[in-house]
């Protein structure tokens, strides 16, 4: 284990921001909860307390909601020029890219990821988020329709459509992209001049807070962003139930994504929903190994694995096989464990307790189920929710660490014979359809395999690509609905069609 000596030292405004408890934003300002209570936010390097935050339930979201509702309805970000509303986007961009240190640590502190990690991808991503949808303000159009109405044949119309915005969305994200997922969400529902009331996860509330404030100095008028910090079942679970909120976006495991669609259910409010993944990765015989190999390592280990697209079941053609099996182990076993604030640290902990407790459950049940373990498959070191990455091979379609995410850094590797039906079958043989992987230098299968894999994204030669142009979502139970791109700007708008006779 990497020691505290060598660690970045925080810097004096995140020093600042954890030493006090922090406070909802509500209607514009920062409030205690309604009941005063706060709960502890933790560093899963060593899981010591880091911060307090408020403890928001039920008051707190009707306080919110209004105040969101209040603003869509009567305030001006609805009513704002696009191009008005397309700067102050813009302008959150450029404040995250000046405020971009103390962000990163913030990041690296509460979630665990290492800081280089968060300042080369976490945090210039969000800031890219924002800028890429400042741009769509302004480019947010319905259509002219020419109709043929059989039933008025001499009849003349003008006919169009409008975009308009949902109205007051509610957004429940997760803890492994804290800043990242807010700036997914936000990006496009400022865009489309929605209100909002966002929930960070309760793991990791802190970057959120602070984006907001961020947004709040950007321009952003008091109720159209209100962010409450709370726990699932008593914040998310009546924000996603109020009678008040238009729509729910939310990012998180299946099994909330269906709680969510449940509690939408009763006055159906609109829901989209970015969930679970259980992503193949195919490397074909005629692949450039040294290239997919460490490509495959990356696929299943970034962010330790705590990825919902994470290239969890790698497939590897048999005569490829004991070259993958061992160049992926090789990687595995170089990867320097550590406090994400350890610039030396290739991976950090995993992010809370539960998550500890379900990855190292997932390893039992693996080697119970007669699964073997090529590398890793324990924890590391003795505080901190450190889990080795892991490489398990002889795994078969029935066992629970094949089916089922594990949302850490462990894989199953699997031999196939050849590229055929069979092999696509296998590939798509899951719950779940959020990504895939193939690695191959025939450009024609590449294409062919691609189209047939029930996945809402494809890399080809790489993996974990991501930028603001380029749709994420899920087939099958991986969700409904994409972020980013100008797709996600649907999850946020409403059509409505003006008939006029002339
Ligand atoms: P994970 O299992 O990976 O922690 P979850 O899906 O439980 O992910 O959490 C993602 C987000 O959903 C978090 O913000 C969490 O507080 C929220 N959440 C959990 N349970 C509920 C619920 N019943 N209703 C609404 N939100 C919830």
């Amino acid at each position: 284990m990497n020691t505290a000596v060598d660690m970045v030292s925080l810097s004096a405004p995140v020093k600042n921001f954890v030493s006090k408890p922090r406070q909802a934003l509500i209607d514009g300002r920062w409030q205690d909860a309604r009941s005063g209570e706060t709960f502890d936010v933790f560093n899963p390097a060593n899981e010591s307390v880091i911060a307090r935050v408020a403890d928001c339930k039920r008051a707190d979201v009707d306080l919110a909601v209004a105040a969101a509702r209040k603003a869509f309805d009567k305030g001006p970000w609805p009513r704002m020029s696009p191009s008005a509303r397309g700067r102050i986007l813009w302008k959150i961009g450029d404040l995250i890219l000046e405020n971009l240190e103390e962000l990163a640590q913030l990041e690296s502190l509460n979630n665990g990821k290492p800081i280089a990690v968060a300042r080369g991808a976490d945090v210039p991503l969000a800031a890219d988020l924002f800028h890429y949808m400042a741009g769509w303000a302004t480019k947010i159009e319905g259509n002219s329709l020419s109709l043929s109405v059989p039933y008025t044949p001499d009849a003349q119309y003008h006919a169009y459509t409008r975009k308009e915005p949902i109205g007051v969305v509610a957004q429940i994200i997760p803890w492994n992209f804290p800043l990242l997922m807010a700036a997914w969400k936000l990006g496009p529902v400022l865009t489309a001049g929605c209100t909002v009331v966002l929930k960070p996860a309760e793991e990791t509330p802190l970057s959120a807070l602070r984006l907001a404030q961020l947004c709040l100095d950007a321009g952003l008028p008091p109720g159209v962003l209100n962010v409450l910090t709370g726990f699932g079942e008593t914040c998310g679970a009546p924000l996603a139930a109020h009678s008040q909120v238009d729509k729910v976006a939310f990012t998180g495991s299946t099994e909330v994504g269906k709680l969510i669609v449940k509690a939408a259910a009763n006055d159906l409010k609109k829901v989209t929903l970015e969930l679970g993944g259980k992503s193949p990765n195919i490397v074909l015989d005629d692949a450039d190994l040294d290239v997919a190999i460490p490509g495959a390592a990356s696929a299943i280990f970034f962010n330790h694995g705590q990825c919902c697209c994470a290239g969890s079941r790698l497939f590897v053609q048999e005569k490829s096989y004991d070259r993958v099996l061992e160049g992926i182990s090789k990687a595995a076993r170089s990867i320097r464990l550590g406090p994400g604030l350890n610039p030396q640290s290739e991976m950090g902990p995993l992010v809370s307790k539960t998550q500890f407790d379900r990855v190292t459950g997932f390893l039992r049940s693996g080697k119970e189920e007669g699964a073997r373990t090529v590398c890793g498959g324990k924890r590391y070191g003795e505080t901190g929710y450190f889990v080795e990455p892991t490489v398990l091979d002889g795994t078969s379609d029935k066992m629970r660490v094949y089916q089922e995410e594990i949302f850490g850094p462990v894989v199953t590797v699997m031999p196939f014979k050849e590229v055929d039906d069979e092999l696509i079958r296998r590939a798509n043989d899951t719950v779940y359809g959020l990504a895939a992987g193939l690695w191959t230098s025939n450009i024609k299968r590449a294409h062919r395999i691609a189209n047939q894999l029930r996945a809402g994204t494809v890399w080809v030669n790489c993996y974990n690509i991501f930028d603001a142009s380029m749709p994420f979502g899920g087939y099958k139970q991986s969700g409904w609905g994409r972020e980013m791109g100008s797709e996600v700007l649907k999850n946020y708008l409403e059509t409505k069609s003006v008939c006029m006779s002339i």
